[in-house]
């Protein structure tokens, strides 16, 4: 199998535990299989009237012993081979984590986050169970299985094969049982996480239903989904309900056979009653081997399976990716330049050609100069500020930083030289801190003040409960779309990189705010290279250069007094806003 590589470095880091609880599983077989030994001995020495009370005490004694050594044992053997499965989940999870962050944009907007997770929980559970309870029932089923039948064959090779004959039925069934049983759990757990997220999603979404006046619809929507995973789990019990009556009977089959057969060999004198009673002991001790057998090739091709999708999300390779021989240009002043540059996202179906998002792009940002975008929603304009940290990469053409091509610059240090502020900020669950710098040990109090004022921030987070330690989303309290947008300015401002993007950065705040926002961003203009898009214009008087986008192509360009002159769509918009601004 060739994706066991995946764990091989755990299990030859654990090898130690491994051998130690191997040989602890087998001992405890072994001791085990002692019992019905001594039972023999006490019984055989009771039938001939051979015993007296101090021997009796002396086998009694002995199965004390043994109980108690089995049970040391088993701890033991568990805490090594548990041990090394949750190493081996802890291992393969974090390595799953660590490949998928390095994978690029186009990758997620192909997988689904709902996909990733079920492979970063079931797929990882199914390795664990098969590295941990795979191996002890393999062992078991070997090691207890063989040398169970090897005592019977001792005490008699006829019986033991009537005996063995209703074996099969339990390996076979056990097969069936815990197949249909991992699956109706599966149904289960589906049912149950469908159910939370669909009450979660009526919770949060309460204000809506309410004023909808659509409490009733809600309602029976639970109602369904409960009355699905009730059903789901009234299956599952009728599964797990006849699974051990079905064993029991199988077992007990092979009982009667014991006691038929066996007895009459006990009155033929070709066996003695100790050996009688061992050998029902025997039979006892053979059930779960047997179990084991069937239920051991289940997990193992559970494991199998779900490794083999683990390898594949591994030997995904990041589309945008580091060149292979990067240039590292000592000084970069920021200046951005866009070459005929085309871009399509990938059509959802492959029949279907993707349409251009952007469209011949020509752009020049020299050094310390700001670039303002506007156009209609849809335009592309939120594409074109993505392609310059390589959130994606461009179809055609070329875009180049100090006339060096972004693809031809190590990936990590492109972006450092990049403050990127999306339309839509997103906060992590933690507190506005953790938020702004990114859990970054490198930024002080003063810089991080500093920051939080320049993004008007600081008034804010002043009437918080905890000030800067106020925890944020749904645990915490909840921002304002205009409250995030300020996060994500801050954070912006505190990476302080020469290149600085701002998609719609005042587009949920008021005017007043969104002035003094500006005249941050203004401020440092001369210093950095400012691209920024607003749908509100008058926020970008003050660029070098301002473009109007429309179905990704360039359709205005110039200076806010050369679009006004021009009297286009730039022109009409801006008096627009005018108008409405007045009566705001
Ligand atoms: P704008 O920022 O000007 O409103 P966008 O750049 O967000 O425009 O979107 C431009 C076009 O690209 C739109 O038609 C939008 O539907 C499409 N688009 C945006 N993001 C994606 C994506 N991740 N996958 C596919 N299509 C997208
Ligand atoms: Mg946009």
């Amino acid at each position: 199998m060739k994706s066991l590589y995946l764990i091989k470095p755990y299990l030859s880091e654990r090898r130690l535990f491994i051998v130690l609880g191997l040989i602890f599983l087998i001992t405890v077989d072994f001791l085990q299989l002692f019992i019905p030994r001594i039972i023999k001995w006490a019984i055989d020495d009771l039938t001939g009237y051979r015993i007296d009370k101090i021997s009796l005490l002396i086998y009694a004694l002995y199965i004390v012993g043994i109980s108690v050594l089995i049970g040391i044992f088993r701890y033991l053997w568990r805490r090594c081979l548990m041990g090394t499965s949750r190493r081996v989940e802890e291992g393969l999870r974090n390595r799953l984590f660590a490949h998928v962050q390095t994978l690029s944009a186009p990758y997620f907007d192909k997988a689904k986050t709902g996909d990733l997770m079920a492979h970063a929980t079931n797929d990882i559970q199914n390795v664990r169970m098969a590295t941990g309870m795979g191996i002890v029932a393999l062992t078991d089923a070997v090691v207890l299985g063989t040398a169970a039948v090897g005592f019977m064959v001792y005490i008699n090779v006829k019986l033991t094969l009537f005996v063995l004959i209703p074996m099969p039925l339990i390996v076979f069934g056990a097969r069936f049982f815990s197949k249909k049983m991992h699956r109706g759990y599966h149904e289960v757990q589906g049912a149950f996480s469908e159910l939370t997220e669909v009450v979660r999603e009526r919770f949060a979404g309460i204000r809506m239903i309410k004023a909808y006046n659509r409490e009733q619809e809600a309602s029976s929507k639970i109602e369904t989904v409960s009355k699905d995973y009730i059903g789901k789990n009234l299956a599952l019990v009728r599964i797990t309900g006849s699974f051990s009556p079905m064993m029991i009977l199988f077992s007990n089959i092979s009982l009667a056979i014991v006691l038929f057969l066996g007895g009459r060999q006990t009155i033929t004198f070709t066996i003695t009653p100790g050996d009688f009673v061992a050998f029902i002991a025997y039979l006892g001790l053979l059930t779960w081997p047997m179990m084991a057998t069937g239920w051991v090739t289940n997990l193992i091709q559970r494991g199998k399976a779900s490794l083999n999708r683990i390898d594949r999300i591994i030997k995904e390779k990041p589309t945008i990716d580091d060149p292979a021989d990067p240039v590292w240009p000592d000084h970069v002043s920021g200046s951005i330049g866009f070459e005929s540059v085309t871009f399509s996202y990938r059509p959802f179906d492959r029949s279907s050609v993707a349409a251009p998002v952007l469209d011949g792009i020509d752009l020049e940002i020299k050094h310390g100069n700001v670039l303002g975008i506007v156009g209609p929603p849809g335009s592309g304009k939120s594409t074109l500020l993505s392609l310059i940290p390589r959130i994606f990469d461009v179809g055609g053409g070329c875009i180049t930083m100090d006339s060096i091509d972004i693809r031809k610059i190590q990936l990590a240090h492109l972006r450092s030289m990049i403050s990127y502020m999306p339309q839509e900020p997103f906060l992590f669950a933690g507190t506005i801190r953790e938020n702004i710098t990114f859990d970054s040990r490198k930024t002080n109090e003063s810089q991080l003040i500093q920051a939080v004022e320049r993004a008007s921030l600081l008034d804010a987070i002043n009437t918080f409960p905890n000030g800067f330690e106020t925890i944020v989303g749904e645990k915490g309290i909840v921002l304002s779309g205009g409250q995030k947008q300020r996060v994500g300015l801050a954070r912006m401002l505190l990476k302080d990189a020469p290149v600085m993007i701002l998609d719609d950065p005042i587009s949920q705040v008021d005017l007043k705010t969104g002035e003094t926002i500006i005249d941050t961003i203004r401020a440092m203009a001369g210093e950095k290279t400012i691209i920024i898009v607003s749908h509100r214009l008058s926020a970008l008087r003050f660029a070098d250069r301002i473009i109007a986008l429309d179905h990704g192509r360039i359709f205005e360009s110039g200076t806010h007094a050369e679009l006004m002159a021009n009297n286009q769509y730039y022109a009409k918009t801006f008096r627009l806003q005018e108008v409405e601004e007045e009566y705001a």
